[in-house]
């Protein structure tokens, strides 16, 4: 391929790609090959390679031709003007709301928010892990619990996860787990899903009529109601304790400033959403939701936790948790598949309730209840019944026959409203909505009396507790104060707005401005997830646009967008492979082959599906060990339900065997699952759907610009082939969608940050897609050769070459050193550049991925300060400093410790500006922080401000 550029028509592909033509042939001329094409002929495995014609490869002929940023933006704008924003009274669960412009511009839209991961690396991450820790206070003070996970991806897979959890806490081994009718109807579905395969039975009933009889492990309830109705649920958390059940209550943080919580009635376990604070609609996401718990069960948690810890000086720093409960870690054993989380969002929602305050949160609370209980009074006047006496922000309106009539009403007048059934209509208000609103609402029910009334609250369930209290909800009141916090708070933070961030596996490429421009536009950002589809004929259009696209990029049949991130495309897809099976009366075949290497998330998916996981060895050179497949699949071969297969593998190399491996499941009768995280390896070149998938899920996080937020959000859609499709997850609010599950509460999952992969395909086109993947490879084989001579690189493929990432082998440095990965990472700060990933898929080793983003200046800078530390390795080895003093040990250095006592070996110019001046330096907040000491000593909340005088 050649890319000749001419400068006054530089494509948004040259714009995206970072090195130049120039940097590209120095690039090749490392790697030792003399084009892109003789690349892609050298790296993948020719048995998969697609053909090309032109620059367009097989398959990839469908996608639309390549257009410039302001021609996708126009297009774009078409779609969401194409959108009606009607004024949204549905609820169930999503509310307009309104985002302060000061926390939109500053968190949503910038990039120093946007573009950060997950914070893996503390010391450069005290930002957002401040502001992650104001998150949880925020909801642990709003339910009364103890302890609050950094995120959950959406209210009703946290409700799902909410049941889980009370199981893994209960010795009551009963397989009953009883929900009350009035839960949001999503909620009650995506627990189905979930229940069915880990053998728990759903029992529904009317909890305002008492438990139902017979033994149980857990009680769900939500507060307030799907139909509004607000139930004081003390006496039935009380009885379930008695008769050894656990609680889980789903509740409105908004509805908890008004009403006692769940934590002081005794609830195991509290769950919903922060969506309405400040989070837009988003047609369904995303959004935050939450999961709070007492501390009893801290370890039970699923997901991210932020601790405090100290740093090497004593000094308070923050981290992650818990972290031997995730999925990385405990694999089947896992709590939970939960990776990529909702970080951003709840950021977002966290500040919005520090710019708002209590006494802000509870005016916003009382006026919404205001107009709810002056909509009531009105109806009443007119004679029309209303169902429930006490209610927050929801009305239920009994209109016999008229529910139909009083919908098209109000939709005439731009009002969506929910249509329960023919005899009852709900109408929810929420922050946006006004007396005018109101008084239109009351007229579609034909009436036109305007009355008023006092909030419907129980008098007896009224909240008498503090909350918010900490000097994170009171200090920010101006714009200029919450400005400043939050240029303080991202300013102690490393992302892509200042440097590469060279992780494997998580392919940190740039997040294209004009990508992110229209995520926040009101024709995708204020649109209810189960408007009338009427109102969404742009957004059905764009998702059928990227269905389309990304079946042409993988190969596959048909696409579903639901799954919220990757570990929930994992279980979508192993769910359409359970379901699969069971239709063809195979429920026998419960066995998924895992290879040793997997991500995490793999063995925890298996699991929730109600696999048996066999693991599958490796061999010397990183490769499944084809002949342990074979005898496992032998051992199995009547029960073999799958193999989960990352291509290229985790290991960062194109397997040449893949093919073979496929087939051989394929003959016992299993189907294969290709982990598609590392598709950024793929697109253009090779097609999972082609070379022997049967279903993949793709991160649109990773390979198609979706920003990581910090650890989120994602968007983890499947691919499946023809025999899948009927299998893909459906949804109670959208029958056009038809298959399974759900698998997430809305139907299209996160839809308002679509739009971001949209612009990519389409103004990347075939070509640039192509251009992209092989870029990748480029740059990760050059810092591969690059970086062999001082970190031996561990794995590499045919003819030496590596995929889009490589690991670098430490183990033998640090067995002649002492000097371990953790030493290195942690330097790299110091050097201005966030760490490779750390110890995954091998442990002692760092794993490098570069992306097609960062330009030769960057790669060589990075690779210079590896080298750099390489010969400080040696300084240690050579007895010059000591193993337990050296700048390596010493990392990551703040400008605090240059003005102490400086009693090192080393200099504080090579503390800090080990390679001189020249590349902006980047503080680290703290010093290295001691991990275990915050375990042992757990604290997950804002700590009160007489621990900070004491520090
Ligand atoms: C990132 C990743 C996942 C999980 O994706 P999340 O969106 O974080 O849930 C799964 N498999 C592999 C190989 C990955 O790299």
């Amino acid at each position: 391929m050649t890319h000749p550029i001419d400068p006054v028509t530089r494509t948004f592909a040259d714009r995206h790609v970072g090195p130049s033509p120039a940097e590209l042939q120095h690039i090749l001329g490392t790697v030792g090959v003399g084009s892109l094409a003789a690349l892609a002929t050298a790296a993948v495995p020719a048995t998969i390679l697609d053909d090309v014609h032109g620059d367009v490869a097989d398959g990839l002929d469908s996608l639309p031709d390549a257009i410039s940023e302001q021609e996708a933006l126009a297009r774009l704008a078409e779609l969401a003007g194409r959108n009606t924003v009607a004024t949204s009274m549905i609820g169930q669960g999503y509310y307009d709301t309104v985002t302060p412009p000061v926390l939109l511009r500053n968190i949503v839209e910038d990039p120093a928010w946007y573009t950060a991961y997950t914070p893996y690396q503390p010391e450069i991450s005290q930002g957002r892990l401040e502001a992650l820790l104001n998150f949880q206070t925020m909801v642990a003070d709003l339910t009364g619990m103890d302890i609050a996970n950094a995120s959950m991806l959406d209210e009703a897979t946290a409700a799902a996860e909410a049941m889980t959890l009370l199981r893994r806490a209960n010795k009551n081994r009963s397989p009953r787990f009883v929900v009350d009718t009035d839960l949001f109807a999503q909620t009650r579905a995506v627990i189905d899903t979930r229940a069915v395969p880990l053998g728990i039975e759903v029992v529904e009933a009317d909890l305002t009529r008492g438990l139902p009889d017979g033994e149980f492990f857990g009680v769900l309830v939500q507060l307030p109601g799907a139909s509004g109705r607000i139930v004081d649920w003390a006496a039935v958390v009380e009885e379930a304790h008695e008769r050894g059940a656990l609680v889980a209550v789903g509740a409105d943080l908004l509805a908890l400033t008004l009403l006692t919580p769940p934590g002081e009635i005794g609830a195991d376990a509290c769950f919903g959403t922060t969506q309405r604070f400040g989070v837009p609609m988003g047609f369904g996401g995303p959004h935050a939701g939450y999961l709070a718990v007492h501390e009893k069960q801290a370890r039970q948690l699923p997901g991210r936790l932020v601790g405090v810890s100290v740093d090497a000086d004593g000094a308070r720093a923050y981290r992650l948790a818990l972290q031997t409960r995730e999925q990385h870690i405990r694999r089947e054993k896992a709590t939970s598949n939960i990776c990529t989380a909702q970080v951003l969002l709840a950021v977002l929602a966290a500040m919005y309730a520090s710019y708002h305050g209590a006494d802000g949160l509870k005016a916003i609370a009382l006026r919404v209840a205001g107009h709810a209980a002056d909509l009531a009074a009105s109806l009443r006047a007119a004679g029309v019944e209303i169902v429930h006496d006490e209610f927050f922000d929801t009305v239920l309106a009994r209109v016999p026959g008229g529910a139909d009539r009083v919908v098209t009403e109000a939709k005439d007048a731009g009002i969506n409203l929910r249509r329960v059934d023919d005899d009852h209509v709900g109408v929810s208000c929420d922050e946006v909505t006004t007396a005018d609103h109101v008084a239109a609402v009351v007229r579609a029910f034909g009436a036109t009396v305007v009355a008023t009334d006092a909030p419907a609250l129980p008098a007896g369930a009224a909240r008498t507790s503090g909350y918010l209290e900490h000097e994170a909800f009171t200090r920010y009141r101006t714009e200029t104060g919450m400005l400043r916090y939050l240029r303080a708070l991202s300013d102690k933070d490393i992302a892509l707005d200042r440097s590469m961030i060279p992780l494997g596996s998580c392919t940190m490429k740039l997040n294209a401005t004009a990508e992110m421009e229209p995520i926040t536009w009101p024709g995708f950002s204020r649109l209810h997830p189960f408007a009338p589809e009427t109102d969404v004929p742009g957004m059905l259009d764009l998702i059928g646009d990227l269905e389309r696209w990304l079946v042409s990029i993988t190969g596959y049949d048909a696409v579903s967008v639901q799954p919220n991130a990757g570990s929930q495309g994992e279980y979508a897809g192993l769910l359409a492979i359970r379901e699969y099976h069971f239709s063809r009366g195979d429920e026998n075949r419960t066995v998924c082959l895992i290879p040793s290497s997997a991500h995490g998330t793999n063995a925890a998916s298996a699991v929730m599906v109600g696999m048996k996981v066999v693991v599958v060895g490796c061999r010397d050179n990183g490769d499944v060990d084809v002949d342990d497949l074979h005898a496992k699949i032998a051992q199995h071969a009547e029960n073999l339900a799958a193999i989960m297969i990352t291509y290229p593998s985790t290991h960062g190399v194109y397997e040449q065997e893949i093919g073979k491996i496929c087939a051989a499941v394929h003959d016992a009768g299993g189907q294969v699952y290709v982990d598609g995280a590392n598709l950024n390896a793929l697109v253009g070149l090779a097609r999972p759907g082609r070379f022997g998938g049967d279903v993949s899920h793709l991160n649109l996080h990773k390979t198609f610009c979706i920003p990581h937020g910090g650890g989120g959000p994602g968007v983890g859609p499947i691919g499946v082939r023809e025999h899948l499709a009927p299998f893909l997850p459906g949804h109670p609010a959208a029958p056009r969608l038809g298959g399974v599950g759900p698998v997430s509460a809305a139907p299209y999952g996160s839809a308002s940050i679509l739009p971001i992969t949209w612009a990519y395909i389409r103004m990347m086109g075939a070509a640039g897609l192509r251009r992209a993947s092989l870029t990748a490879i480029a740059s990760a084989n050059y810092i591969a050769r690059r970086l062999d001579e001082y970190f031996p690189v561990l794995y590499t493929g045919e003819n030496g070459m590596v995929a889009h990432e490589c690991i670098l082998d430490l183990r033998q440095l640090t067995k002649d050193t002492g000097v371990t990965v953790d030493d290195v990472a942690k330097r790299l700060a110091d050097y201005g550049f966030h760490a490779p990933t750390m110890s995954f898929p091998v442990a002692g080793t760092l794993m490098v991925e570069p992306t097609e983003s960062e330009n030769l200046e960057e790669i060589d800078r990075f690779c210079d300060a590896m080298i750099a530390i390489r010969a400080e390795i040696d300084r240690v080895g050579a007895g010059e400093w000591p193993v337990d003093d050296n700048p390596l040990r010493g990392a990551p250095h703040t400008a605090e410790c240059l003005v102490r006592e400086w009693e090192h070996p080393y200099s504080r110019e090579i503390a800090v500006y080990p390679m001189g001046t020249a590349r902006p330096k980047v503080w680290p907040a703290v010093r290295r922080i001691d991990g275990a000491h915050g375990d042992r000593n757990l604290v997950c909340s804002c700590p009160p401000l007489e621990a900070f005088a004491e520090a």
